[in-house]
């Protein structure tokens, strides 16, 4: 197999991959970015909301600390929490730094709150922060010499010799494989919402790193805090488009089909409660009254401002023939972030060496039970960037033995296998869980994981592999909720009540 020596092999162009590989090229070292898709396809262009920062007046780290710990549910990791929230406000200044431009008047950002957040502390761009983010660290990129950016690129594999990691071999544009090797290699993969049939995610978000982790030896932890939005558009043709948290901080409010406004049933901080909280009380609400979905109402609120400050949000309701300045909007909760994933230190080093992981696809502990929103996009440049500084300089390594090449079924029966998969997660692991629905799904996934080892060899697909890591993430999620035995954060099991 061709190989190439870099300094480092990224894996993945999401907001985590590209500020790793920017920090890196700062010191003069060469780095490579491998993603499966064009440079902006990613969790990070989707973002809404924005980004968290303990920037405005009346605020401090302090307070950003207590209120990730207590949307955590207390379980978090005390050091990473505020390893993430000290290191907020040099996120923002970097990012203003390298192009990135958000709601403001020049010499003071404009600051949004969303749930759970006891200020005002999200900076943003309109409705559409995650694509100037991504906008800005991707022209960053494409201008620095150092990095090489290989889209089209799927990571098959990661390298492991004498128990270290030497780099990821990858089927470059869907015409053969090639080694990419380096003293330190990054995995940046993102979420895992594809093992869910409805996700705010983009098709890119299929775990890959958290199979190329578990294959790798790497210790994965928290998977059954799987993050389920509250407010995602109910639409039987389009995707589940998310309706920001930030509709619901400028004033919306929740209705069921009767008009009543149900979250005083639920819960004191009424459509300000944490997501989960939310998120529960919209499904209890729909299996109560017997319904698909329930409403979100914005008709109340300034029109002017609410085309002004949602944009993209006012955009793709109209596409769906709804104004929401008259019509109320059709919203049902939909799987959003994966809280767990490849568990690492505050240097973002996972239990194999050579190998470093940021963002989604990491477990650093910042969210324990739950994430507070806005706190992922930080989460990703902050711990990024302490990977980059933490990188070894070891010699360059060399491939000496052959990779043996990732094995696919056909893609038609992967499809079969993943909607089979998807099914099974959304009815028996999503937010409301129990004993009998999650044996049920392990059952299951043991049958699909039975199925793909009988079924005949097909040439190399991206769909079947990535439905392979689909079914490994599965796995760690249903073991998850099985092995947890109370109800903490996101995890909701009835027969623990
Ligand atoms: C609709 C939506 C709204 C959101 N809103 C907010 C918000 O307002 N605030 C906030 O903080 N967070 C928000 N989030 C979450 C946040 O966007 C993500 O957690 C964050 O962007 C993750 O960044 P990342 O770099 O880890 O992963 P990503 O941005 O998902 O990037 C992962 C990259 O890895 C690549 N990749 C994956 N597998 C492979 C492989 N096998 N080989 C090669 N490349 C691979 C992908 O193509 C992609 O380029 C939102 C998410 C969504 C979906």
């Amino acid at each position: 197999m061709q190989s190439e020596t870099f300094d480092h092999v990224v894996i993945g162009s999401g907001l985590a991959g590209l500020t790793y590989a920017l920090r890196s090229a700062t010191r003069g070292e060469r780095v490579c970015v491998l993603t499966k898709g064009q440079l902006t396809d990613s969790n990070t262009s989707w973002a809404q909301g924005g980004i968290a920062a303990a920037v405005g007046e009346a605020d401090s780290w302090e307070l950003h600390e207590q209120d990730t710990m207590v949307a955590g549910a207390g379980i978090n990791d005390e050091d990473a929490v505020r390893h993430l929230v000290q290191n907020a406000p040099e996120a923002i200044e970097w990012l203003i730094q390298i192009g990135a431009h958000f709601d403001g008047d020049g010499s003071h950002l404009s600051l949004g709150r969303e749930g759970g957040h006891s200020r005002n502390r999200i900076v943003h761009h309109a409705d559409n922060t995650g694509w100037e983010i991504e906008r800005a660290v991707s022209e960053a990129v494409r201008a620095n010499n150092l990095i090489t950016i290989l889209p089209f690129s799927f990571v098959t594999q990661l390298l492991i010799e004498e128990g270290r990691c030497i780099g990821a071999v990858a089927m470059v544009n869907g015409v053969g494989f090639r080694a990419y090797l380096a003293p330190n290699t990054v995995l940046a993969t993102g979420g895992a919402g594809k093992v869910y049939q409805h996700t705010t995610n983009p098709n890119v978000a299929t775990a890959d790193g958290i199979a190329l982790a578990a294959e790798a030896g790497c210790k994965i932890e928290n998977m059954e805090f799987m993050q389920f939005h509250p407010t995602t558009l109910y639409h039987p043709q389009l995707r589940s488009s998310l309706i920001s948290e930030a509709v619901r901080g400028a004033g919306a409010t929740l209705r069921n089909h009767q008009g009543r406004r149900f979250m005083y049933d639920y819960d004191s901080r009424l459509e300000l409660a944490p997501r989960d909280v939310v998120a529960r009380s919209i499904h209890f609400e729909m299996q109560r009254l017997k319904t698909w979905c329930v409403y979100l109402d914005t008709t109340h609120l300034n029109p002017e401002k609410l085309r002004a400050e949602f944009p993209t949000i006012n955009a793709t309701l109209l596409e769906a023939g709804i104004d929401f300045t008259k019509d109320w909007i059709p919203v049902v909760p939909a799987q959003h972030y994966s809280c767990g994933g490849v568990v690492t230190d505050l240097e973002g080093r996972t239990s194999v060496p050579g190998l470093l992981a940021a963002g989604e696809v990491t477990c650093t502990g910042v969210h324990g039970g739950n994430r507070l929103a806005s706190n992922s996009l930080l989460e990703a440049i902050v711990f990024a960037m302490s990977a980059a500084d933490a990188a070894e300089s070891e010699p360059k390594p060399i491939l000496r033995q052959e990779p043996k090449q990732a094995q696919c079924v056909s893609e038609s029966d992967a499809v079969r296998i993943r909607h089979t998969l998807q099914r099974t997660m959304t009815n028996n692991v999503g937010i409301f869980r129990t004993f009998a629905g999650l044996n049920e799904a392990l059952k299951s996934i043991d049958q699909l994981d039975a199925e793909l080892a009988r079924l005949p060899e097909a040439p190399f697909s991206t769909y079947a592999r990535e439905t392979v890591h689909l079914l490994t993430a599965a796995r760690y999620i249903v073991e998850g909720a099985l092995a947890r035995k109370e109800n903490v954060g996101l995890h909701y099991n009835a027969d623990l009540v």
